[in-house]
């Protein structure tokens, strides 16, 4: 089946096998073969596959009409989305807006936040800081504020190249402050950078609350959080949360910025928001930013798939299903699971370096050695080939490179929220069997 001949390109030639279907936390290949969903695709499915309660909703709306043009009509799958979203995210964010995927929220929130500022009188507010490493989208606007190397280059003549601070990455730290001065001292990078821009032309700040691809899971010690939201403040920038990978209980709650108890002035979600049902996104913010911004004529800005009933009435129905089924509280019961037995990876392998996370989004980061943190020598590979070795053996994680893309291979662990005890245990069998190939391979 492999062998098909296909018309098809995506980054690469795809040499996969056809999928077949997907049940829970599983999906099977054409051949049969099983495959625990460790990653959830890139994060996105959730609530698991082929959820028949979820299916009926969207079958049922099907049966009404797919699509309805936003500005013909209301429709009630995308209203009664909006305020599902609104009454499971903390107070303080009331205004929704929908789009069809990650990249398409985060210039969306830009884009909201620009037309906020020319609403205030401060038009000349345009630069937006954000993280390196970081990973924010593909289009070329959301490449601009995308710190991940192999990405970029390609494309920087064509980008604007938007202000970069070091993202938290503590465990690469090796200065002697304690978990506190090391937030503070990471939060401080933007202070300066606002400053070094000059705060009259800075608009926001765009983060990932627990980092995605491009950094691992990478969560910030407590006071980094705070005290980002302090110096936003402090200077009129907009913090923006990319929460399109953390959003929908990924990591225990329903945004990751609660865990912190801050409030974004704009959050970007997607993935798991459709969770695989259909290609959705939004932006949630307050109607304090939102409202001044339609007085003023409205949101310059749309696509022509945002807000249609069909995304919207699965949106609707995965949210539901979460709440029902009590996904977000197994999230972090699970994640808790997880982690515990990511840890025991330390003892066994001594190139794995660090372990973390949160909730059901959680990472290990393989190293030459442990004491300087240097990475495993890139010639090995070792991002593709263990995932290979897991793919082999019915195990599907994510791999990326982080520090920029260009070393530190890293390993997301993400199944879906459904997961239950003896499942996380399977998903952990099968991947220690294929360390235990990697190690024997490389000779580690
Ligand atoms: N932001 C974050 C944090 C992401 O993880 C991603 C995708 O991986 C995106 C934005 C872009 O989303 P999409 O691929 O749906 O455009």
């Amino acid at each position: 089946m492999t062998s098909a001949p296909s018309y098809l390109f995506y980054q690469s030639r795809n040499p996969r096998p056809f999928l077949d279907r997907g049940e829970g936390i599983y999906l099977f290949d054409e051949d049969g073969k099983r495959y625990i969903d460790g990653s959830s695709g890139a994060m996105v499915s959730n609530i698991g596959h082929s959820n028949q309660r979820v299916l009926a909703k969207i079958k049922a709306q099907m049966d009404k009409a797919t699509f309805g043009y936003r500005l013909h009509f209301r429709t009630h799958p995308s209203e009664d989305l909006a305020a599902k979203t609104v009454a499971m995210t903390p107070d303080g964010l009331d205004r929704v807006f929908f789009v069809s995927g990650g990249s398409e929220a985060v210039e969306s929130a830009v884009k909201l936040a620009r037309q906020y500022a020319i609403t205030q009188g401060q038009g000349e507010r345009y630069k937006v800081i954000s993280r390196f490493p970081s990973y924010h989208g593909c289009t070329l606007g959301a490449l601009d504020l995308t710190g991940y190397a192999p990405l970029r280059e390609p494309f920087s003549p064509m980008m604007r190249g938007m202000p970069k601070i070091g993202a938290p990455a503590t465990y690469l730290d090796r200065s002697n402050l304690s978990e506190e001065q090391l937030g503070l001292k990471y939060a401080e990078l933007l202070r300066d950078r606002i400053l070094e821009e000059g705060p009259q032309s800075v608009l926001a700040f765009v983060m990932e609350p627990v980092g995605g691809a491009s950094t691992g899971a990478l969560v910030a010690p407590d006071s980094y959080y705070g005290r980002v939201r302090e110096i936003c403040d402090e200077f009129g920038v907009l913090l923006i949360y990319d929460e399109v990978m953390t959003g929908a209980g990924r990591t225990g709650k329903f945004l990751a910025a609660e865990h912190w108890g801050i409030t974004p002035d704009i959050v970007a979600m997607s993935k798991g928001f459709g969770a695989g049902y259909a290609p959705l996104g939004a932006i949630i913010a307050g109607a304090r930013l939102v409202e001044p911004v339609l007085d003023a004529g409205g949101f310059q800005h749309g696509f022509t798939y945002a807000g249609n009933p069909l995304a919207c009435s699965a949106g609707l129905a995965v949210l539901e299903e979460m709440e029902e089924q009590k996904l977000i509280e197994n999230a972090a019961r699970m994640g808790d699971v997880l982690m515990a037995e990511l840890q025991t990876l330390m003892d066994q392998y001594p190139f794995i370096g660090d372990v973390r996370g949160k909730g059901l989004l959680t990472a290990f980061e393989f190293v030459a050695d442990r004491t300087t943190m240097e990475p495993l020598n890139p010639k090995l590979n070792a991002y593709d080939r263990l995932v290979e070795l897991a793919y082999a053996r019915g195990l599907i994680i994510y791999s990326r490179r982080t520090r920029g893309g260009t070393a530190g291979d890293h390993f997301l662990v993400a199944p879906p929220l459904i997961i239950t005890e003896d499942q996380v245990h399977e998903l952990m069998a099968i991947l220690r069997d294929a360390l235990d190939a990697f190690a024997a391979e490389v000779g580690l």
